[in-house]
């Protein structure tokens, strides 16, 4: 059959990598570049014009006219500006040139771009500097092939004002400390510890004509007002249902774009609510998932236009049904393979493993709030801590046989024993038995444990994992390093390490939460245990200038508090901004489209009484008179609801920028807008649908 697909010619065919590399560089240049690659060596700067020019042949062979530094600003999407190969004509004639200066270096006019404070306007530099460890790919779309190398953007001094440089930084941090650990149990040919991450990616697929006639979800990304259809998620018919055709054939087309760019797109899935998918990578060394991630939300968008359909990456599209979000699974693989986080068969036994537990449990348990407020995001407010899944409370799930595990090391100092699964048995005699894990799965953690990763489940579905990832690094370092600042002058390491992993344990084990997260009894439970509860993104922000996270952050580099504080003005901005343009869509909504539309239907009611009653005095229009009343009165609703957001809107919008500015937008804009929804979706269900100006929710997540 011509039209197999063969994925193992398709996959990263795409991308300047290894094959591509050793192939195409001299032995030398390649060893140097390797070296920074995978070792985490310095690069050697003399060797940029050979790879660049090599790349530029490998990317112009396959049709590329253009390149971009590709980065990851603050504003949480990508960005990049493109330039062409071509040289200044001489004698008429152009020819395509790449030089080793523009592929380490570049310089985006990018005063712009948002700093925090620490770009003022008259020194408006920004660099970006290639990341030779996430390798150069080809991008193809409408505007022709681009070579897009991943970069690192910096102010002229130095300060981070993306996304990839802090992480970066964190996982220097990690690896250096990790190394101590494991040299304590006497590994000494690791070279490098790095996080692994697979980031499970949510996202609603809608009709892209549907979609274009509704200004909220164009300028927002997620339906202001709507009521709900007769029939929600209750039936949980979707979740791992069959695929569709128009869903399948582009779920076909996200996987080949992604495959050719080596993203190893691996499974995919109705989810909960109607309408919604997961797409789940293989995982990989964080930095490459986290460029990877980017690029997955990309295509999810991109392809969804092909298909006539958009793609919804808010992380609450549509109140009332199941929201997105991304589940940032995390571990740390040395070069040697060895996971640690892998507790083996006998985790009583796994003392390095042990102890690898307990100091993530600490650092879990003392910096439970940057945690949460690197899963915070605007529309991650609708998830956490609202009436959805996660729960704002950090907490961690271990599984019964660690727990058990656990409990035995802080009541006796020792643990003898691990729970084993045991048999699976269905019953039918065909079907072969099976063993089954020590632990049953827990779906309302937001810190999991499973099997031998933690799944970070807080994540929002639009946002990128680079925060969570940095934060996760660091706090691990940190508390790697106080480990190993006591364990590496013991006498008795044995006894020692014993008697860490039980303190530690004993000192941080209110973090550990088995049971059930959604519920009310968890709420005050945790409140009892002095958990951190912080409920939106405006009460988690402060979490990162803390004194706590200054000192954690700048003692292993990955931020300065200058840093810190850039990126918390620029989160309230962010916030501000976002709901700004909420207020207003709903504004413009509501009085351009949906009085109008009212006003409509309650003449129409007016007039149909006028004609009953003037055709028969006696006829009964009490129907259509109660209608009248009740339209009328969520008509004036409407009204009073609106001159509030206007009024809030304003007095936001006018007030000093920063912390201040946010708090005003989300005190009394928010509920304002919630105002203003309550009797717009009442209407909803009254009005004539021929009347009424968009399409409904049951159009959108039912008519795909
Ligand atoms: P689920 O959460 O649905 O049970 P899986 O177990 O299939 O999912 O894994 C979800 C994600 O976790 C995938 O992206 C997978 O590649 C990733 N993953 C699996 N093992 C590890 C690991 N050791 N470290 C990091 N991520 C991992
Ligand atoms: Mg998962």
């Amino acid at each position: 059959m011509s039209d197999v697909l063969n994925v193992s010619e398709m996959f990263g065919k795409n991308v300047f990598n290894d094959a591509v590399m050793r192939d195409r560089l001299p032995k030398s240049v390649y060893k140097k570049l390797k070296k920074t690659i995978e070792d985490g060596a310095e690069l050697d700067p003399s060797i940029a014009d050979v790879v660049a020019h090599a790349m530029k042949d490998w990317a112009i062979e396959r049709g590329a006219t253009h390149y971009t530094h590709w980065f990851q600003p603050l504003t949480g999407v990508t960005a990049e500006k493109h330039d062409s190969f071509i040289s200044a004509p001489s004698d008429g004639k152009v020819i395509m040139e790449f030089s080793g200066k523009e592929l380490i270096k570049g310089e985006p006019d990018a005063s712009s771009f948002p700093s925090g404070g620490l770009r003022a306007t008259f020194e408006a530099r920004g660099y970006t500097v290639w990341d030779c460890t996430s390798p150069a790919f080809l991008r193809e779309d409408a505007i022709g092939v681009t070579l897009c190398i991943p970069t690192s953007f910096c102010s002229y001094k130095g300060e981070a004002l993306d996304k990839k440089t802090p992480l970066l930084r964190s996982m220097q941090a990690v690896n250096e400390q990790a190394l101590r650990i494991l040299r304590l149990f006497g590994n000494t040919t690791a070279k490098r510890v790095a996080p692994s991450v697979g980031a499970e990616q949510e996202y609603f697929l809608v009709d892209r004509e549907k979609y274009l006639q509704r200004k909220d979800l164009i300028y927002t990304g997620r339906t202001l007002f709507g009521a709900m259809p007769p029939k929600g998620q209750e039936l949980e018919d979707h979740y791992f249902g069959a695929i569709r055709e128009r869903i399948g054939s582009y779920m076909n087309d996200v996987n080949k774009e992604l495959w050719k760019l080596g993203v190893p797109a691996k499974t995919q899935h109705n989810e909960v609510a109607p309408a919604q998918h997961e797409l789940a990578p293989i995982y990989e060394g964080v930095n490459q998932a986290v460029d990877h991630n980017q690029i997955v939300m990309e295509t999810l968008k991109k392809v969804a236009g092909r298909h006539g359909m958009a793609c919804l990456l808010h992380e609450k599209p549509f109140a009332g049904v199941n929201g997105s979000g991304k589940h940032d699974n995390w571990s740390l693989t040395a070069d040697d393979g060895t996971n640690l986080l892998n507790p083996g068969d006998t985790p009583h036994e796994n003392i390095q493993f042990l102890l690898v537990l307990a100091c993530i449990i600490k650092a879990v348990d003392i910096h439970a709030d940057l945690l949460r407020e690197s899963a915070s995001d605007v529309g991650n407010d609708h998830r956490l801590g609202a009436n959805e899944a996660p729960p704002a409370i950090i907490s961690i799930f271990l599984g019964e046989q660690l727990e058990d595990v656990i409990d035995q090391l802080c009541s006796t100092g020792e643990a003898t024993h691990s729970k084993q699964g045991g048999t699976l048995k269905t019953g039918v005699d065909i079907l072969p038995d099976l063993d089954k894990d020590a632990t049953d799965r827990n779906r309302t953690s937001p810190f999991a444990f499973t099997g031998n990763k933690f799944e970070f489940r807080m994540v929002g579905s639009s946002d990128s994992i680079a925060s969570p990832n940095t934060v996760l690094n660091t706090i691990v370092a940190e508390a790697f390093k106080e480990a190993a600042d006591i364990l590496e002058k013991a006498d008795d390491f044995d006894m020692a390490v014993h008697d860490f992993i039980k303190k530690t344990l004993a000192a941080h084990k209110r973090i550990i939460f088995n049971g059930n997260g959604y519920s009310d009894e968890w709420v005050a439970e945790a409140e009892r245990r002095g958990l951190p509860n912080i409920r939106s993104m405006v009460d988690a922000i402060p979490a990162l200038t803390t004194d706590k996270a200054v000192k954690l952050f700048e003692a292993f580099g990955v931020f300065t508090k200058a840093e810190l504080e850039s990126r918390s003005e620029v989160e309230y901005e962010n916030y501000s901004k976002a709901i700004n343009i909420e207020a207003r869509t709903m504004y413009d909504m509501a009085s351009k489209s949906i009085i109008p539309a009212v006003i409509k239907y309650t003449t129409q009611l007016a007039a149909s009484i006028g004609a009953v009653k003037g055709v028969c005095q006696e006829a009964d229009v009490s129907t259509q008179t109660e209608l009248l009343i009740e339209t009328s009165e969520l008509l004036t609703g409407i009204k009073t609801a609106l001159a509030h957001l206007l009024e809030a809107t304003e007095k936001a919008a006018a007030a000093e920028g920063g912390k201040g500015q946010a708090v005003i937008y989300h005190s009394q804009v928010v509920p304002a807008m919630e105002a203003l929804r309550a009797p717009v979706d009442q209407l909803e269900m009254i009005v004539d649908k021929e009347l009424w100006p968009m399409p409904s929710y049951g159009d959108l997540i039912f008519e795909v």
